[in-house]
């Protein structure tokens, strides 16, 4: 392995250490499943030593990965001083419990993750509980049983507390500058971005991804409406000065605003889209969700696999919530699922 210039242009997954910044440096690591491929760990120089921004999966192969990466950069694990976490999810934060225990390295995370952590790592809690709620609201069970019936990867001991709970909007002292952090909570209830103003560049996780949107309250403890959180976590970093975009998943991109306009677009027209299928008589999410077309290629609900069908039951809820805040849409519960008419 050896160190390259980052290339917007390339793929953006193929491991390496790739220098997007002075002393800043990209470190793209494997994950299981063939979704989403690939997680960014952005390593920054630090004095003698590395901040890491989010960890990467628990895995052998990540782990080899980023041991050689630090390596490239003449440094060890050893000498990582803090792993600052965007959120709790397994792809951007197990890597950092793992190799605290060999290391001691210092774990920060947003307070605001504190419900869902301890969730996970209570043995009693099923861990798929804050979904299987949601898929019951939205007129799914029949998807809830088959996603019972997976046998779970879920395990208590890939999860522990960090050092810290990082309370946004606040600063991270870190040795040879300040970052600034920001609250945005919608893809998680306590995700949160950070911004290095002297290189110019934003942080952030899964809230602002280049060419997919995130998914919406994927936890064990939802927002009560993960959807108008989000939305008002993007216009929060709109307002801030622009700078280039370093999200978790592909490219590094010029824009932070470009990207948050689109995705403020592509919400719009999907709160439309699913307004529609109620007026046209869904009923409940699972029956909207049916009626919409998903990913970026325009697939048929019935063509996504079991998870993303899931996920996209629960995404169309967060919609449907948020119109009927906006007075849009009206909502009655029966046997706590939920029924949709026209306001
Ligand atoms: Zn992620």
């Amino acid at each position: 392995m050896q160190l390259r210039q980052d290339d917007p242009e390339g793929d953006w997954t193929a491991p390496g250490v790739y220098e997007v910044g002075a002393g800043l440096y990209r470190i793209p690591l494997p994950l299981p499943q063939d979704g989403l491929r690939a997680v960014n760990v952005y390593a920054a120089r630090d004095g003698d030593g590395l901040v890491l921004v989010d960890s990467g999966w628990a895995l052998a192969e990540a782990r080899e990965l980023l041991e050689q990466a630090v390596k490239v950069l003449d440094c060890s694990l050893d000498g990582v001083r803090r792993f600052l976490v965007t959120h709790v999810h397994r792809d951007h934060y197990t890597l950092a419990v793992a190799l605290r225990r060999e290391f001691g390295m210092r774990i920060s995370l947003g307070r605001d993750e504190a419900g869902t952590l301890r969730a996970a790592q209570d043995p009693a809690q099923p861990p798929w509980a804050g979904l299987l709620a949601q898929l019951h609201r939205g007129g799914a069970d029949s998807l809830g049983r088959e996603l019972s019936a997976v046998p779970s990867q879920h395990d208590v001991t890939d999860w522990a507390d960090p050092d810290d709970w990082l309370d946004a909007p606040g600063v991270v002292e870190l040795e040879t500058g300040t970052w600034q952090m920001h609250a945005t909570p919608g893809h998680t209830r306590g995700h949160v971005v950070f911004v290095d103003a002297a290189r110019d560049v934003m942080f952030a996780g899964d809230h602002v991804l280049p060419r997919i949107t995130p998914s919406i309250g994927f936890e064990q403890q939802p927002a009560e409406l993960p959807l108008r959180a989000y939305l008002d976590s993007l216009k929060l970093v709109r307002g801030l000065p622009d700078r280039r975009l370093l999200p978790a998943h592909g490219p590094v991109s010029p824009s932070v605003h470009a990207r948050v306009d689109e995705l403020l677009d592509h919400h719009d027209t999907r709160l439309r889209q699913i307004e529609k299928t109620i007026e046209a008589g869904a009923g409940t999410a699972a029956g909207a969700a049916r009626r919409l077309l998903w990913t970026r290629r325009g697939r048929h609900f019935d063509e996504l696999d079991l998870f993303s069908r899931c996920l996209a039951v629960t995404e169309t809820l967060a919609h449907l919530d948020v119109l009927v805040i906006a007075g849009r849409l009206q909502r009655t519960g029966e046997d706590g699922v939920y029924h949709y008419a026209k306001a």
